[in-house]
């Protein structure tokens, strides 16, 4: 496994896969983990998380220069991470004993009430893109919930998967409650296979979350998936133009667009359309990839060249077929992973930048003549992540919201973003089951009842 880093293209280091007895020993461990961590009480489990949260902290700097490296990220967001996983510790240390505690139902019976178990060793795949966020966000809830757990984590940051490991144990968790396995895909469907695995959780593309949600449903066990988006963000005629444009600018550009709730397609109400694309235009122009190492870095390369050949080939296969690049699509010599913030408009159905997911910082913009069109539009998607609508109408945004827009969650006035409290998914391709608040950590548990006549 091949550790590069994407703005110099130098290789970084080569780590060694594990063999397959080396894998099923780990597993054995996480197993014999798990009979002793379910027994400790919430508390105690709670200062194991507590101290993780520290330890997170202490490291931030230098967790973010690992990030930068392997993946791109610039220090400023690789430290807003790491914060960020210091704080989900933080949450579910406090929340986890309430969220499960157990719930009497009156039946008639003498006692009848229902209690939430551990399942055993969960596997996590997880992507490259939010390399600690994406892990923290599956491990606190589930290790709070009394689960241990294994990760697979994405080949180009295994030096990021393997600090994981080592920020755990150095807060002192019992040996082989969480474990890296550092593994490449094709190991996948072996590991799933081993009957101490009793659940997987993955975060990444709807092709990796078919593969894996297949292999699981085959054996009966249970899949969370949180996969791709294609977030429409509608703009109506009524919406605070600047507010629309700087929100929709810095989602789009969110770790240089590659987020599976970035904003990705813009759909403009026709009267405000003018005036939007150039407010929004400005605002993409002003920030400029750059050194992720650099502290004022704001957006940094793609995480591999590969991705952004990708981005590339999808951005000229909308324009061959009629969309219009008013920004950026260029590749310059010698940039590495390196893409600038890319506009098209006049996208329609059919091009890549309107049916798939670009993963990158280049917005499709469609204009719609009005709501029920610009709704029609933003539910024209296999994907089901994130929306969002612009409109200073906020009853009008809160029925949109709610009941209009078929998208696991939909943000007013503003960008979408995971918060621990709130749940986190998706439906149709974007996946199943939930993340983050009181249902995701409720996904990797036995429902049980609890029954005397
Ligand atoms: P992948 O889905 O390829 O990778 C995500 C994780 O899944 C990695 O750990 C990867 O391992 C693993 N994986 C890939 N294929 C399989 C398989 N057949 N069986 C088991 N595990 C597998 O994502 P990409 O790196 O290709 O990222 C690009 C796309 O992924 C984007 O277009 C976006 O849709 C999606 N994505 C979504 C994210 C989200 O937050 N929802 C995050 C990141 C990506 P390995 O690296 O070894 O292949």
């Amino acid at each position: 496994m091949k550790a590069i880093n994407p703005f110099t293209g130098e290789l970084i280091r080569e780590y060694q896969t594990l063999s397959k007895p080396e894998i099923d020993r780990k597993l054995e461990t996480s197993q014999e983990a798990f009979l002793n961590w379910k027994t400790l009480s919430y508390g105690v489990r709670a200062a194991y998380l507590m101290r993780v949260a520290e330890a997170l902290e202490l490291k931030s700097r230098q967790l973010a220069e690992l990030m930068a490296a392997e993946m791109g990220k610039p220090l400023k967001a690789g430290m807003g991470e790491i914060e960020k996983c210091a704080l989900v510790c933080r949450y579910y240390a406090r929340h986890a004993e309430e969220f499960l505690k157990p719930e009497a139902v009156d039946t008639g019976a003498s006692l009848s009430y229902i209690a939430f178990q551990p399942l055993g060793v969960i596997l996590a795949v997880m992507p490259w893109n939010f390399p600690f966020w994406q892990s923290f966000r599956f491990l606190a809830p589930g290790l709070m919930a009394g689960n241990t757990a294994v990760l697979k984590h994405a080949s180009n940051v295994p030096g990021c998967a393997l600090a994981i490991e080592e920020i755990l144990r150095d807060a002192g968790l019992p040996q082989g409650v969480f474990q890296t396995l550092l593994v490449k895909s094709t190991e996948v469907e072996e590991i799933i296979k081993n009957p101490i695995i009793k659940a997987v959780t993955l975060t990444g593309s709807t092709g990796a979350g078919m593969k894996v949600a297949g292999q699981a449903a085959s054996l009966l066990k249970k899949a969370v998936l949180e996969l791709g988006g294609s977030d429409p963000y509608i703009v109506l005629e009524d919406a605070d133009i600047e507010l629309a444009a700087a929100k929709c600018a810095e989602s789009r550009l969110i770790n240089t667009g590659q987020s599976c709730i970035a904003a990705k397609r813009f759909i403009v109400v026709e009267q405000v359309a003018e005036s939007f694309t150039a407010s929004f235009k400005r605002k993409m122009a002003a920030k400029q990839p750059g050194d992720p190492m650099d502290e004022n870095t704001e957006i940094g390369p793609m995480a591999t060249v590969e991705l952004r050949d990708e981005l590339h080939a999808q951005i000229q296969k909308s324009i061959e077929a009629g969309a219009v690049c008013i920004l950026g699509g260029k590749i310059e010599q010698g940039s590495h992973a390196l893409y600038p913030p890319t506009i098209l408009t006049k996208v329609k159905k059919g091009m890549p930048a309107y049916d798939e997911e670009m993963f990158g910082p280049v917005a499709s913009v469609i204009v719609v003549k009005d709501e029920d069109e610009a709704i029609r539009v933003a539910n024209d998607t296999v994907f089901g992540l994130g929306s969002a609508v612009f409109t200073e109408d906020l009853q009008r945004g809160s029925r949109i919201a709610e009941r209009m827009i078929d998208a696991g969650c939909c943000f007013i006035n503003d960008y979408v973003r995971s918060i621990p409290e709130l749940p986190f998914g998706g439906i149709k391709q974007s996946g199943y089951g939930r993340e983050l608040g009181v249902y995701g950590i409720k996904e990797f548990v036995n429902v049980k009842t609890i029954y005397r006549p």
